[in-house]
């Protein structure tokens, strides 16, 4: 107990002073009916983009997800383990989400690894090298764009994995179907840590923008 981070503890009681004083009755309802969220997010583990701050969202809004730069794997059902897949499995069939954002964000760690030639595993598992593997063909492509900088290149393939992350959750068969029935709705973000802008992916061409105000 003496061991547990003082920075947590002190964090907690601010929270239960401020946001859980203000949102009691919010909690306890939610505790009550259990949570109905209309929206799961896929983000990256960094501490620096976390969802519930960047879309200042209360209890029980959103479901989030966060693994090593917000990837997707595809649907593979085998003898496996697939943490990502049954969070997916779960807020689709289980919550009956009507929007997936997978959100990636600037200057991500697992990204720069996948690009950077040099980066050695981590461990000798290299749990992180075959979870990156997923990008090997987006990040082989962007690494031949050599008229880009080092940074350009980066956030291109953040970009890239977005899209690649959703095309991946459509080879899950009943996201597949809840989105062509119109019940579901995929969709792609980047959130820049330095400046806090949002960009959104626009479907039919594939870029991202600002949303408008
Ligand atoms: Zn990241």
């Amino acid at each position: 107990m003496q061991d547990f981070p003082a920075s947590l503890l002190d964090g907690y009681r601010s929270f239960m002073a401020g946001r859980y004083a203000r949102e009691r009755t919010q909690y306890r309802e939610l505790a009550e009916s259990g949570q109905t969220p209309d929206t799961m997010i896929i983000a990256c583990c960094d501490s620096r983009s976390a969802p519930e701050s960047i879309f200042d969202a209360g209890p029980g809004e959103l479901f989030v997800l966060r693994n090593v730069a917000n990837l997707v794997p595809p649907f593979q059902p085998d003898a496996n383990q697939h943490g990502t897949s049954a969070a997916i499995e779960f807020a689709v069939n289980g919550l009956k989400i009507r929007n997936i954002v997978v959100m990636g964000h600037g200057r991500c760690g697992g990204i720069q690894a996948a690009l950077d030639p040099t980066s050695r595993p981590l461990a000798s598992g290299d749990f992180i090298g075959k979870w990156m593997s997923m990008l090997a063909a987006p990040a082989e492509q962007v690494s031949q764009y050599t008229a880009l900088t080092a940074k350009e290149r980066q956030t291109a393939l953040e970009r890239l994995s977005v899209r690649n992350s959703i095309a991946n959750l459509r080879s899950f068969p009943y996201v597949a179907e809840l989105e062509a029935t119109g019940e579901l709705t995929l969709h792609g973000a980047w959130f820049d840590i330095s400046s806090g802008e949002l960009w959104i992916l626009d479907k039919a061409s594939g870029d991202f923008s600002r949303p408008e105000d």
